[in-house]
C-alpha cells in the first residue's frame, strides 16, 4: 500500500527514531505483519465480517509500548479494508476545526488513525463523540455566545486510536470503541524474523546467528531491532566483509553501546535506583518515579512491563522489587534474603 499521508505527522518516537528507510521495511500486507497472533486474528475476523457486509470496520483503539505495529496496523487494515488512511496525533490536533478538516476529507470506510489519543484535548474529545457514533460533526459558524451551531453529517470512516497510557483514557472514549486490542513485546524468535524480513528488503546479507544477536538486544521492539539492524549494517559494510554474522553484529552493538539484554537508558536507569538508592527494594511506585524523575503512571504502563516480563523487577503488595538477575546485570552480588525485618526474602535467590 502506498501512503503518501504517511511523512505528514507521526508520533514523536517515530519521527525521532525512524529514518526514511524505515518506511519500506513496514509490513505491507497483514500476512507479513509478524507475531502478535491473537491480535491479527480478531483483526482478520472483523475486516473479514466488514467486508462481507460491506461496512466500515469498527472503531478499533491498539495501545501497547511504542514501536510495536500499532501505526502499522491501522495502515494494514485500510490496506485490507481497500481504503485510505490519514495519520495525526493527540498533540497536534488543538482545535475542534483541526479535526473538521481531517473529518470531512474522509470517503466512506477511510482509516483515521490518531496516535497518542490519550492526549487528546478534552474539547476535541467531546467533538469525536459525536463523529465516532453518529457520523456527524457540530460545526460553530461563529465565535461569540449567540454563535449559530450547524450540524453535518460526514461518511462513515473507522477511527482507529493508539495509546502508550491505556489507563489514561477517559472512560467515555475507552466505551466508543468496538474492538480494544493491547500488544505486547515480542518474543525473540518473532524478533528474528522481523529482522530477517528486514534485512531481506535492504539487500544485505545477515546468519541465523547474526539475526539472533539483534533480536535479543531490541527490547521487544519491532522499531528499536529495524533501527539496530540498520546500524550493524552500517558496521558490516565498513569494517567487515558486508555480511552480518553475531560476531559483527555484537562488535557493532558493542561499539553503539547496546545494552546486551535489550535495556535502555530509562530501564537502566529505574533497576540502578532500585539497588543502589533502595537496596533492591521494596519500595512504593511513587517513591521510585520520583527518584528517578518520572511519572508514576508512565513508569508503570510503559517501562515496568518489559522489566516484568523479562524477570528484572518484581511488583509486590508492597513495592517494586529487584530481582537477582537484575543484582547480577548491574554487576551486584544479589541481595541475602532478610527474613528478619519482614521482607520478601524468598524472592531473592542468592
Ligand atoms: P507504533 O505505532 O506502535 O509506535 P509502528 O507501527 O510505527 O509502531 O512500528 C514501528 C516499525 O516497526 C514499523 O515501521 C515496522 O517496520 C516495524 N514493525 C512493527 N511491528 C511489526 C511486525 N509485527 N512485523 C514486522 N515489522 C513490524
Amino acid at each position: 500500500m502506498s501512503n503518501p499521508i504517511r511523512p505528514e505527522i507521526t508520533t514523536p518516537e517515530a519521527i525521532t527514531e525512524e529514518e526514511p528507510a524505515e518506511l519500506s521495511l513496514r509490513p505491507q500486507r497483514l500476512a507479513e505483519f509478524i507475531g502478535q497472533p491473537k491480535v491479527k486474528e480478531s483483526l482478520k475476523i472483523a475486516i473479514e465480517a466488514a467486508r462481507s457486509r460491506r461496512e466500515p470496520l469498527d472503531h478499533t483503539l491498539l495501545y501497547g509500548p511504542p514501536g510495536l505495529g500499532k501505526t502499522t496496523l491501522a495502515m494494514l487494515m485500510a490496506g485490507e479494508m481497500g481504503t485510505s488512511v490519514k495519520i495525526t496525533s493527540g498533540p497536534v490536533l488543538e482545535k475542534p476545526g483541526d479535526l473538521v478538516r481531517e473529518l470531512t476529507s474522509l470517503r466512506e470506510g477511510d482509516v483515521l488513525f490518531i496516535d497518542e489519543i490519550h492526549r487528546l484535548r478534552p474539547i476535541i474529545e467531546e467533538f469525536l463523540y459525536p463523529a465516532m457514533e453518529d457520523y456527524r460533526i457540530d460545526v460553530r459558524l461563529s465565535d461569540g455566545p449567540n454563535a449559530q451551531m450547524i450540524s453535518m453529517p460526514i461518511e462513515h470512516f473507522t477511527l482507529v486510536g493508539a495509546t502508550t497510557r491505556f489507563g489514561l483514557l477517559t472512560p467515555p472514549m475507552r466505551a466508543r470503541f468496538g474492538i480494544v486490542q493491547r500488544l505486547d513485546y515480542y518474543p525473540v524468535d518473532q524478533l528474528i524474523v522481523i529482522v530477517d524480513r528486514s534485512a531481506e528488503i535492504l539487500g544485505v546479507e545477515m546468519t541465523d546467528a547474526g539475526a539472533l544477536e539483534i533480536a535479543k538486544r531490541s527490547r521487544g521492539t519491532p522499531r528499536v531491532g529495524n533501527r539496530l539492524l540498520r546500524r550493524v549494517r552500517d558496521y558490516a559494510q565498513v569494517r567487515a566483509d558486508g555480511v552480518i554474522t553475531d560476531e559483527v553484529a555484537d562488535a557493532a552493538l558493542q561499539i553503539l553501546d547496546v545494552d546486551q539484554y535489550g535495556l535502555d537508558e530509562m530501564d537502566t536507569r529505574v533497576l540502578r535506583s532500585l539497588i543502589e538508592q533502595f537496596d533492591g527494594g521494596p519500595v512504593g511506585l511513587n517513591t521510585l518515579a520520583v527518584a528517578i524523575g518520572e511519572d508514576a503512571g508512565t513508569l508503570e504502563e510503559v517501562y515496568e512491563p518489559f522489566l516484568i516480563q523479562n524477570g528484572l523487577l518484581m511488583r509486590t503488595p508492597r513495592g517494586r522489587v529487584a530481582t537477582p538477575l537484575a543484582f547480577r546485570r548491574f554487576g551486584f552480588a544479589p541481595r541475602e534474603p532478610d527474613g528478619a525485618a519482614g521482607s520478601q526474602g524468598t524472592f531473592f535467590d542468592a
